[in-house]
């Protein structure tokens, strides 16, 4: 890409306002990606074709299947590279590591290493310039336009003061990142499609579309609304200060991500409190894991620690902070979003 010299930085169509937090220090000239521009566009013209197919000629096994993967893909995310490497929530004995990292790498999200390492430096200067997915730039920007833009030097010069060393260390992590391209190409792009023309005679174009192709993206935004939706819309049960929110729309995409709660308690493995209404499939899948005896050393919060930090700095829309107000039933579900 040709380096953008002028005195007045080019704006990026693509974003909206510069925030207002370090934007002093950092007179940031951007640069769009024009090649990920094109395989993103390609992506989704390729995903709207395979929606077309799920309703005119994809077979039942096939819909069954393109959804199995989302979950797999979904949970290889959010429970793998999110919460059992970035975070390290817990920790998992080899053979389902190996599992893990097959999942995560079916979703196609850079291998762990990266994937981990940019989501540290999203929790450490979370909404600001060296944020990778400064949702202060707009849902777009932090939705999937940071992915289209070359990085803001503040994410590069501060990222490098976020170790994830500790993640080399673990043979299933340093394999992934070394074969990532040809694993990737193979698990997320042709395997999805040879199962189903190979096993039950789909065609192998609806194969591609559906399974391979409107699966991937589905999958990418699920993960996308935890950085933009669930930075820009939702409740603050837990801190008021901080844009991270406890947004339904995301939930729901992403096996249940209450992202309040997760970034004032990054290192518990349940993203939301234990017996909440509030559904958690990952949660749910690392459980069942952990009662077959291969997760173990599970991080947690303590209700206390958890109710006291509700009751001091959250919005007031949590139950702790409703049992003391005059609201009726109705009021505490609507508050529950
Ligand atoms: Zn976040
Ligand atoms: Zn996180």
């Amino acid at each position: 890409m040709t380096a953008v010299t002028t005195e007045q930085p080019e704006k990026c169509p693509l974003l909206m306002d510069e925030p207002p937090a370090l934007a002093h220090q950092s007179p940031y000239v951007m640069e769009i990606i024009w090649r990920n521009v094109l395989v993103f566009t390609f992506l989704h013209a390729a995903a709207f074709y395979g929606l077309h197919l799920v309703f005119t000629s994809a077979k039942i096994a096939t819909l069954l299947w393109a959804y199995y993967l989302f979950i797999v893909g979904g949970f290889g995310i959010a429970g793998g590279a999110h919460k059992l490497w970035s975070h390290r929530s817990f920790k998992a004995k080899f053979p389902l590591r190996v599992l893990i990292a097959v999942a995560q790498t079916i979703a196609l999200q850079d291998d762990i290493y990266q994937w981990s390492r940019d989501h540290r430096v999203h929790h450490k200067f979370s909404d600001t310039d060296a944020d990778p997915y400064n949702s202060r730039r707009g849902f777009f920007f932090s939705h999937v336009g940071w992915l289209l833009c070359k990085k803001h030097p503040e994410v590069i010069r501060r990222g490098k003061t976020v170790d994830a060393s500790d993640l080399l260390n673990d043979p299933v992590v340093v394999f992934q990142r070394k074969y990532y391209i040809p694993l990737a190409v193979t698990l997320c792009l042709v395997m999805p499609a040879v199962v189903p023309w190979y096993f039950w005679d789909e065609s192998f174009q609806t194969a591609f579309f559906v399974a391979s192709m409107f699966r991937y993206v589905l999958t990418l935004h699920a993960t996308w609304l935890t950085n933009s939706a669930a930075h820009i819309w939702g409740y603050h049960p837990y801190d008021k200060e901080i844009k991270p929110s406890d947004s339904r729309l995301a939930a729901i995409f992403s096996m249940g991500e209450w992202h309040n709660y997760h970034h004032v308690f990054p290192g518990d493995y349940r993203i939301a409190e234990l017996g909440s209404p509030r559904m958690s499939a990952t949660v749910i899948v690392i459980d069942l894991f952990a009662w077959l005896g291969l997760i173990y050393d599970l991080k947690t919060s303590t209700e206390g620690i958890v109710r006291s930090r509700a009751l001091r700095t959250g919005d007031g829309s949590h139950s702790y902070a409703l049992e003391n107000t005059s609201l009726t039933s109705d009021d505490r579900k609507d508050h529950v979003q």
